[in-house]
């Protein structure tokens, strides 16, 4: 899964604000391995997705747990969904302190959310005396326990985001090696949980965030994104945060790419009879070559087998094909494997060896 960069914009923005909207999402445009969200007004939702003409994903910013009735002025999640928003937030500190939003309360607002077919991203965090105390971790623990429904399935777009309540708007963030601790610690949790679905929901830093910051933070092989709020009303810095997530999010996938690649080539030199052909170095050989061995009960057989590798091979271009790349260009693609190819990969790769497998190799991706 890509890193994802989600503004929230709170009660902030009129119309005229929506070029900012526009200028975010020619970034992303411009920079399209980091996914981005922009949670805004509910006002501003459906006009939001008009401007930045699906090239970003719009979010809500809250919703009411039920899906109709005499509720005067709150929004539910199916509204949110009608409006154009994909994703909403949910539990963010501000609700639970100004509105006394319970865990309780937020879990069933997860719940309308995935009713309603939104992604939700759940937000937690310590205050300072806890975190003075020590407690993150078990407030962490406290609140993703009580706030996330038992037998979730989290639809596209949930998130965890991790944010300290002491961090927001403050100027000051955790140090590196907590936000890196905390966040390992909440994907323990959410293993507890809700099991094999943990792989499908990110972890996600907020609090403070600046593009100065940005980096060091997104380095963190643990950090899924982050949920930025002051700077996400200024579209410069915002795009110099998508600028930096994007060129984080296809290292990580080219070094997932060359795990990858390891491992199949260590897979066929096991199970397989070694293609002769020079293709053995191509990379979309090499994962042919690897799903055919997983996948297909093989006896001996020659690399001109044309049926076995079908299927994978056409998976691959697909995927190639779909970042921009011609076949020519993949007939060339000994040597270096270029960013987009690897993004492409490592997204085939995620679908094709399932998280477990996926951990396992951005584990190894990490060493190399
Ligand atoms: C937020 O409110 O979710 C947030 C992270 O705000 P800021 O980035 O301004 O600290």
């Amino acid at each position: 899964m890509s890193l994802l960069i989600a503004g929230n914009w709170k009660m902030n923005g009129l119309g005229n604000q929506l070029e900012d909207i526009r200028a975010v999402a020619e970034c992303a445009d411009a920079n399209p391995i980091v996914d981005v969200l922009m949670c805004v007004p509910s006002t501003l939702i459906s006009r939001a997705v008009q401007s930045s003409a699906g090239r970003i994903a719009i979010g809500g910013e809250d919703c009411a747990p039920d899906a109709a009735g005499a509720f005067t002025g709150d929004i539910s999640a199916e509204m949110l969904k009608d409006a154009g928003a994909s994703v909403v937030l949910a539990g963010h500190s501000e609700r639970r302190r100004k509105y006394h939003e319970t865990d309780v309360m937020v879990g069933a607002k997860v719940t309308a959310a995935s009713r309603a077919g939104l992604g939700a991203i759940i937000c937690v965090g310590e205050t300072k005396d806890q975190h003075a105390r020590g407690d993150a971790l078990s407030v962490c623990a406290e609140q993703i326990a009580g706030s996330l429904p038992q037998n979730l399935e989290p639809c596209s777009g949930s998130a965890i985001a991790y944010e300290p309540l002491w961090a927001i708007g403050s100027g000051q963030t955790p140090r590196l090696d907590e936000i890196a601790k905390t966040l390992r610690h909440i994907r323990g949790c959410l293993r507890t949980q809700i099991g094999e679905q943990e792989g499908a929901m990110r972890i996600l830093y907020g609090g403070s965030i600046t593009p100065d910051n940005a980096r060091g933070i997104l380095e963190l092989p643990e950090v899924g994104g982050l949920l930025i709020g002051g700077a996400s009303l200024r579209s410069r810095d915002l795009s110099a945060i998508i600028r930096v997530a994007d060129e984080i999010a296809g290292q990580r996938s080219t070094g997932l790419c060359k795990a990858a690649t390891c491992e199949i080539e260590q897979l066929a030199a096991e199970r397989l009879v070694a293609p002769s052909s020079g293709l053995a170095f191509d990379p979309v050989a090499r994962f042919a070559n690897g799903w055919v061995s997983r996948n297909v009960e093989v006896g001996p057989f020659s690399w001109d087998d044309p049926p076995i590798y079908e299927g994978p091979i056409q998976l691959f271009r697909d995927a190639a094909a779909q970042a921009g790349f011609s076949d020519s260009e993949l007939e060339r693609s000994l040597g270096p494997v270029p960013q987009f190819i690897a993004h492409s990969f490592s997204e085939a790769a995620a679908r094709w060896l399932g998280a477990e497998h996926l951990r396992r190799l951005e584990a190894k991706a990490a060493s190399l």
